[in-house]
């Protein structure tokens, strides 16, 4: 397997022979395909934005959307951001592409909001690579002022994988983009790295708890009683919680007889493309 390939390609040294199986080889094309084909996708405009719609619960509206970003190349289709965000963070193209998301979605939200004015803000998924390299915060207000849109309008989500190699300079960061206006959610919270000390620290609106754990509830009493147990930690620490992945109305019972605030699923909508969204929005009738 792949271990004892590594493990005999150092143990050779000097000499080494490197056993590459076929899924490494495999892997590594395919690696260098998708950076060559997220190069022709910068260039040709082949990204687009489709947008979650997130229901409040408390308010029964869908106030909120999350912009979430799909390629999709000429030859090759659909290809996953699971896929390619990553590939995109290794080799620095995540910068341009970030910033990509940024304008459009600053863009979008301003002509969603103009048409649907109970639509207040979208959520925008930032990676640690644009916190830390670009001058984040000239950029977005920048843009904010270029397409004359509140920051309220505007909400930014991170991971807590962003501090995972250090993080004070970019708690820094989060704190002036929080008090510039604009919100901050903890994205796929109880994943991971998860710590109770990131609920201490960091500068933040939302939580949004995992679709694993929403998905995983049903079943488990275990898990429903992990999912209070967050709910009512981040109400107390003034949060507002976000259930993702709610696929079912089971799900969405047992959420909303906990509190949660927003939920997030195919249950209430998959990610919708410009025309389906307004299809969505004009049928909505809680608005
Ligand atoms: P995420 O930010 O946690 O986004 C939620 C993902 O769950 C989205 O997948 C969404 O389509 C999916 N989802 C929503 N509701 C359900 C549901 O009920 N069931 C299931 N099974 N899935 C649901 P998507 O769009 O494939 O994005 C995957 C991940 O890629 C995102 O996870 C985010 O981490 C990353 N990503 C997407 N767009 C961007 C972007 O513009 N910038 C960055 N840096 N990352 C992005
Ligand atoms: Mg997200
Ligand atoms: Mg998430
Ligand atoms: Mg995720």
């Amino acid at each position: 397997n792949a271990d004892t390939a590594l493990y005999k390609a150092k143990e050779a040294g000097r000499n080494r022979i490197l056993y590459f199986n076929y899924e490494m080889k495999e892997a590594f094309e395919k690696q260098l395909m998708l950076e060559q084909g997220l190069r022709d996708a910068i260039k040709f405009n082949h990204f687009t934005l489709v947008f979650q719609p997130q229901y409040n619960l408390k308010t029964a509206r869908t106030e909120s959307l999350e912009a979430l970003l799909r390629w999709h190349h000429p030859e090759w289709g659909m290809i996953s951001p699971a896929e390619f965000i990553p590939v995109a963070e290794k080799s620095g193209n995540i910068l341009v592409i970030g910033d990509w998301v940024l304008e459009t979605a600053i863009r979008e939200i301003k002509e969603i909001h103009h048409q649907y004015p109970y639509v207040t803000s979208v959520a925008i998924n930032v990676s640690a690579l644009q916190l830390r390299e670009m001058d984040f915060i000239h950029r977005l207000k920048t843009l904010l002022k270029k397409y004359q849109v509140h920051p309220s309008l505007i909400e930014i989500e991170i991971t807590e994988s962003l501090f995972i190699d250090g993080g004070e300079e970019l708690l820094q960061t989060l704190a002036k983009i929080q008090k510039m206006g604009v919100s901050i959610a903890l994205d796929d919270f109880g994943t991971g790295y998860s710590s109770l000390n990131y609920l201490r620290i960091l500068p933040i609106n939302r939580v949004k708890i995992d679709q694993s754990f929403v998905q995983q509830m049903e079943n488990d009493t275990r898990v429903q009683a992990i999912v209070k147990s967050v709910i009512d930690l981040s109400h107390n620490l003034g949060f507002i919680i976000v259930a993702e992945g709610v696929e079912t109305k089971k799900q969405l019972n047992l959420l909303s007889s906990m509190e949660t605030d927003v939920i997030q699923g195919f249950y209430y909508s998959k990610p919708l493309n410009k025309g389906q969204l307004q299809k969505f929005l004009d049928n909505d009738v809680t608005s």
